[in-house]
């Protein structure tokens, strides 16, 4: 088994959509496929080896992709990096191969080591790929016949954590990981032929890959495909193709939802089945906001890299779904540890594990990471969080996130969600500075939209949250500081703003 096999739609259903109109079906994005495997075969790659990919979202990159983990191992990469970021990169995934779009992104190309082939995709008249080789390497490659297409154990592409809690972690994904990833996605979306997903995350993170890009493919359904995400191309899209979902990071939902008014007629005209976000915490205020504006149902989920995204999700109606919490998993046992590694029960808070055939058997190259990561058969995410009695997740943040004033663990999301609430406030973030007696206190970064001050911040919180919780003091700022891919950098927050240690 291995992902071709996903790629089941029926022949003459459209595949793939560029936003110019133009589309693949999905028999000629099987044979687009084989063809495109057999000319890297023709190149001298084959299973195992790693191919770097820097190209923007677009059917090209869809099809680069899908080829390179049919050959070898696909390790796709921002196509923004600068040079130093693709030579970490290639070096650090062993990379055989680079491909890219005719002589972009140029930083990609100049960092390639003289033992990298690097390959162009083109598009041809008929709007199908192929691949030439523009440069070969010093060691020579041989030009190899046909090869057999992976297993369900070999290693689909490589892929890297986003590095918000620590150094970005090395990620094997396997074919069998990305199939029972696709399908509980499917799953859990009654996915099929009749959908029609925008999928404008990006495709080198998991989310945009598996989230928006397998799951579509393997329910048979149809991917438009636009070169990125922009709030104005996005309602644009959406009056043109009329998607049925889409999936996307907060930061991008609460920009849709600004230019919302502008575009009531296209709300009107095109009803989502759902809407669906996923990578980072959802404010339950927000999905109020996208659900009575949008008129779809917001379903929030919990995914990360090493499950090869999906793990819990709030469900479609007529089933409940729940602001604030990530939902259920579907095809995955999630469960709640202690710090020893025993199974907690309902209620209790700790650590979330999970166990599933879409989840990791290991980093790779990191076996420290290892031996605390996979204990008694379940893979600890890092997060902290508890099961009410159905057994919907609510996450209360990142165990290293956590904040510690003087021994009382304050969740920074429940002080974010309280900023949130206020009328004049558009984005928060509570986090934590060093305290020379307290070891730490906590501190809050505020985006306005409205007028207010510190001051009355201060008090408003007063009047909701206990005093241990209360931020010491809230920065009013033009915008949150992120990282490469979109997350709120919390852990670095005291650093980024220069805050020394406290003495009060
Ligand atoms: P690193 O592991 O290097 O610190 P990262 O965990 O941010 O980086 P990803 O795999 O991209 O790397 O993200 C997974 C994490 O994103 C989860 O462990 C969780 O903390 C967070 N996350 C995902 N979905 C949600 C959600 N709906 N609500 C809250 N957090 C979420
Ligand atoms: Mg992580």
């Amino acid at each position: 088994m291995n992902i071709f096999e996903l790629l089941a739609g029926e022949d003459n259903h459209k595949a793939l959509v560029t936003p110019e109109g133009s589309a693949l079906t999905y028999k000629q994005l099987r044979e687009n496929i084989v063809e495109l495997v057999s000319q890297l075969n023709s190149f001298g790659l084959q299973r195992g080896e790693r191919i770097a990919i820097a190209m923007s979202n677009g059917v090209p990159m869809v099809l680069t992709f899908l080829a390179a983990a049919l050959c070898g191992t696909a390790a796709p990469l921002n196509p923004k990096y600068k040079q130093e970021e693709f030579a970490f990169y290639y070096e650090d995934t062993q990379a055989k191969a680079l491909i890219t779009l005719p002589d972009v992104p140029e930083a990609a190309i100049a960092a390639a080591t003289p033992d990298m082939i690097h390959i162009h995709a083109k598009v041809t008249e008929n709007g199908t790929l192929s691949f030439e080789l523009v440069k070969t390497a010093s060691g020579e490659g041989e030009s190899l016949g046909n090869q057999e297409f992976p297993d369900s154990d070999d290693v689909a592409m490589i892929l890297h954590t986003s590095g918000t809690t620590s150094r970005p972690k090395r990620v094997p994904i396997r074919h069998r990981n990305l199939i029972a990833s696709a399908n509980n996605i499917v799953d859990a979306y009654s996915l099929s032929a009749v959908d029609k997903t925008l999928c404008f995350m990006p495709l080198f993170h998991i989310h945009g890959l598996v989230g928006c890009m397998l799951a579509t493919l393997a329910s048979g359904g149809t991917l438009v495909i636009p070169d990125g995400f922009n709030a104005l191309s996005f309602w644009k899209l959406v009056e043109t193709y009329k998607p049925t979902w889409y999936s996307a990071a907060p930061t991008m939902h609460q920009t849709i939802l600004a230019r919302a008014s502008r575009n009531e007629a296209i709300i009107k005209a095109n009803r989502f089945r759902f809407i669906r976000s996923s990578s980072a915490p959802l404010p339950p205020v927000i999905i109020e906001q996208m659900e009575a504006t949008l008129n779809a149902p917001v379903l929030e989920s919990y995914s990360m890299t090493e499950a090869a995204h999906l793990m819990a999700t709030n469900p479609l109606p007529p089933k409940v779904r729940k602001p604030g919490m990530v939902g259920y998993g579907f095809g995955v046992e999630v469960g709640i540890m202690d710090e020893d590694g025993n199974l907690l029960s309902q209620g209790s808070l700790g650590e979330v594990v999970v166990k599933g055939p879409n989840v990791i058997d290991g980093y790779e190259n990191n076996p420290q990471a290892n031996a605390t990561t996979f204990v008694n058969g379940w893979f600890r995410t890092g997060d902290q969080g508890t099961l009410d009695a159905d057994g919907y997740l609510r996450l209360t943040g990142r165990i290293k996130e956590l904040i510690n004033r003087g021994g009382e663990k304050i969740s920074p999301l429940e002080v974010d969600d309280i900023l949130l609430r206020h009328p004049a406030v558009a984005e928060a973030l509570a986090f934590a500075v060093p305290h020379k007696s307290l070891g730490e206190d906590i501190h809050a970064a505020v985006v306005l939209k409205g007028e207010t001050s510190e001051k009355e911040l201060l008090a408003y919180c007063a009047t909701i949250l206990a005093d241990f919780k209360l931020p010491n003091q809230i920065h009013i700022l033009d915008e949150l500081p992120r990282g490469a891919t979109g997350k709120l950098q919390r852990l670095n927050m005291a650093k980024l703003l220069k805050i020394e240690t406290e003495h009060r």
